[in-house]
């Protein structure tokens, strides 16, 4: 859990959306996998010729957007990429440089891929990584906010959208709102969630 994201915001300054380069523009290499909530901006082979993505996570309201790299070979996952002493989203510049040098020195073969969870499976998962970013704080009379990028890691194996997991967010504010907390964010038009102090 990215934790360490709480400090490293940054204030947003407006910015002109990345067009995703189009797909035309890939290297021709067989795998066309299009996880769902997960756009593909580029991908490389590494030297087994297993495919290593990058995909845009998220966009915040001003525009910047964001991703992370992941190998369809080896099980190397990359959200954050270090920048002075903190850890930040990638730009996509910053991931194509690590998508590439990874595939320079990956042999892993190509593995399969990672199945799309049903609609249940996917909203069990949600629920319990909301669960393990309550648990540390149990002992803080706190307020937690969390960010959907709090859930970059997983998004590979989640498979859905944005909208999807704020939606699912938004019902489990209102089934546990001893849990979680929702409130429209004014100022930039979003829905804020906060993990709410947990009980000893
Ligand atoms: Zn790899």
């Amino acid at each position: 859990m990215a934790l360490i994201d709480l400090f490293t915001r940054r204030p947003a300054e407006p910015a002109v959306p990345e067009e995703d380069p189009v797909p035309g523009a890939w290297p021709e290499i067989g795998e066309t996998w299009t996880p769902e909530g997960l756009p593909v901006a580029e991908r490389y082979y590494n030297q087994a010729h297993a495919v290593v993505l990058v995909a845009r996570t998220s966009q915040d309201p001003y525009g910047t957007a964001y991703y992370l790299v992941a190998c369809l070979g080896c099980h190397f996952l990359s959200i954050r990429t270090k920048y002075h002493d903190l850890h930040i989203r990638y730009s996509l510049e910053k991931a194509a440089e690590t998508a590439n040098s990874h595939a320079g020195t990956c042999r892993a073969l190509p593995r399969e891929l990672p199945a799309r969870p049903d609609e249940e499976s996917a909203r069990r998962l949600l629920h319990s990584w909301v669960l393990s970013t309550s648990r540390p704080r149990r002992d803080l009379h706190q307020y937690l906010d969390l960010d959907l990028s709090d859930f970059d890691s997983g998004r590979l194996e989640l498979q859905r959208t944005n909208e999807w997991i704020q939606t699912e967010l938004e019902a489990l504010a209102i089934e546990q709102s001893d849990l979680l907390s929702a409130r429209p964010d004014e100022r930039t038009g979003t829905v804020r969630f906060r993990i709410l102090p947990q009980p000893h």
